[in-house]
């Protein structure tokens, strides 16, 4: 409540912030998160707490009156449709040069992610967090990181087998007959259920077009690990529909928090003002960076370094459909998880999910997500005239990466006698270079922070999520952040406490 004081304040409930308040609450601190976005915890008018990819409703967007899919055409056609405005579970936010698709909610990203579960490759580590021992990370917090998310692997003999996964095994095909080594990937869906999911024995989410704007059933969400393991601590409190929008000092030491509590149309309703003695910046690489911009140049934090807004990157992602021959169909049946990707990283700086597209009817499409090594990185910075922090990232910064992605598929095309569709993201369009999905940096590692997160100039402030990650796992990030804050909350546990 208004005057509160609490011992650990986190900000957001994404990855980051639900390792920091699970480990924090162990060692006996209590802790209150604070998300901005719903509990998700009720169920609508019909019986589901979540609305499907293929029939989106109030409960898809955060706070639009039209949906704004990132795949937003079909055989040339928009497909986007009006909604009422209301605190939905996916943020499409737009900046000048890209849209970034986010998570709102207990779970944060958890709630509207693929659940693609991918430790990046030892190799490639020293260019993702050069500052980071990765004997550490290998041998202690990823594997700590995979057990906490309960990560698995898709049963071989069926993914051999499987109708839902034929879109998967024409991307096998195609990509080793083009040379290409094809990787499975793990995932947080709990296989065994879609297995049943399948045998129509278990209600259908992944095999019901459910993924986008959250699964009701399968996934393990935050919500169902790490989130529930700290809720039964008994020292770990949450308020959904809260904002934080300020963190300054507060005269008798520690920090005095500012928070909106919001309704379901985004209105504010109550101003509350509680102290903290640690603040956990967890909102997400956007969201604290967008604070910490704020904060640092309206005067309530103004000691942060120069450093602070700076490396964000888009992960690389870039997306594109390839037009099948018609002897190869993907299937008129498709599960909405990945699990199988193209691996031409070391030589060609890309990493292709292959991904469903799972509309109901036989696309001949193959469609992916590719993650590169595209080298480009933007800063956040506060515009004085519109109160708002804007990102000078540049849809043309996205060349880069669409020329490693075509180190795939310019060859697999070669190799088919194929061509790309053009009827998926506009009209005669390509690539999906306008999005991401994997924002990542504004408050690196080491830079703005010191090696374990803690913010320069203000003891007691730390940023624990994605924004450390200078703008590149070379995966998709979720276990790498979460890896990272395992690593940082115990050595801020054990020095700080
Ligand atoms: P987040 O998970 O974004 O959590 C931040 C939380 O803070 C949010 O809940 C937000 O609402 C809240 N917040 C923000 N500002 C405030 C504020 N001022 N006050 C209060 N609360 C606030 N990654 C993978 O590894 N594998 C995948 O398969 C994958 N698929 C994806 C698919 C989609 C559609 C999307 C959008 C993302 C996907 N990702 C995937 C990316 C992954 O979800 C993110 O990298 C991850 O969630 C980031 O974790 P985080 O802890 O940094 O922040």
């Amino acid at each position: 409540g208004n005057g509160a004081h609490v011992a650990a304040l986190v900000i957001g409930t994404g990855y980051g912030g639900s390792v920091a308040a699970l480990r924090l609450a162990q060692a006996g601190v209590d802790v209150h998160m604070i998300e901005m976005g719903m509990a998700w915890d009720t169920p609508g008018s019909d019986g589901k707490i979540f609305c499907s990819t293929l029939s989106p409703d109030n409960r898809s967007y955060w706070l639009r009156t039209r949906t704004k899919a990132p795949l937003n055409y079909f055989l040339g056609f928009p497909i986007d449709r009006d909604i009422s405005r209301y605190t939905g579970v996916l943020d499409a936010e737009e900046f000048s040069g890209i849209t970034v698709y986010q998570g709102r909610g207990v779970g944060g990203g958890s709630l509207v992610n693929g659940g693609m579960a991918v430790t990046p490759k030892r190799e490639n580590f020293a260019a993702i967090l050069p500052s980071v021992n990765a004997d550490e990370m290998y041998g202690t917090y990823y594997p700590r990181a995979n057990a906490g998310l309960g990560v698995g692997t898709i049963r071989s003999a069926w993914f051999d087998s499987t109708d839902w996964y034929q879109f998967a095994r024409v991307g096998r095909k195609h990509a080793q007959r083009s040379g290409f080594p094809f990787v499975f990937v793990p995932d947080v869906y709990d296989w065994n259920y879609m297995e049943q999911e399948a045998a129509g024995t278990a209600t259908k989410s992944a095999l019901a077009g459910e993924i986008l704007y959250g699964n009701n059933y399968g996934k393990k969400s935050l919500q169902k690990t790490y989130i529930a393991q700290a809720k039964a601590t008994g020292k770990v409190t949450i308020s959904p529909l809260h904002k934080v929008t300020s963190v300054a000092p507060a005269a008798g030491g520690g920090y005095t928090v500012v928070i909106q509590q919001i309704n379901t149309t985004g209105d504010t309703t109550a101003t509350k003002t509680v102290t903290a003695d640690r603040v956990f910046f967890a909102a997400g690489s956007v969201g604290t960076s967008k604070l910490l911009v704020k904060l640092k140049a309206t005067g309530a934090l103004p000691n942060l370094n120069a450093e602070v807004g700076k490396g964000w990157g888009d992960n690389g992602n870039v997306m594109c459909g390839r037009a099948n021959h018609l002897w190869d169909p993907t299937g008129s049946s498709q599960s909405t998880i990945p699990c199988a990707g193209i691996d031409n990283w070391a030589a060609g700086g890309a990493f292709a999910e292959v991904a469903p597209l799972p509309t109901g009817i036989e696309t001949f499409a193959s469609f992916y997500l590719s993650i590169t090594k595209n080298p480009n990185r933007a800063q956040f910075s506060w515009n004085a005239t519109t109160g708002q922090v804007d990102l000078n990232w540049q849809t043309a910064w996205k060349q880069p990466g669409i020329d490693m992605a075509k180190t795939i598929f310019d060859k697999i095309n070669s190799t088919e006698g194929t061509i790309y569709r053009t009827d998926l993201f506009g009209v005669y369009k390509i690539w999906g270079d306008h999005l991401t999905y994997h924002p990542l940096g504004g408050a690196v590692l080491n830079k703005a922070t010191d090696n374990y997160g803690r913010l320069a100039g203000y003891p007691g402030l730390y940023v624990i999520d994605g924004s450390l990650i200078p703008g590149n796992t070379s995966v998709n990030p979720f276990v790498t952040i979460t890896a990272l804050a395992e690593r940082n909350i115990e050595k801020i546990i054990a020095t700080d406490l």
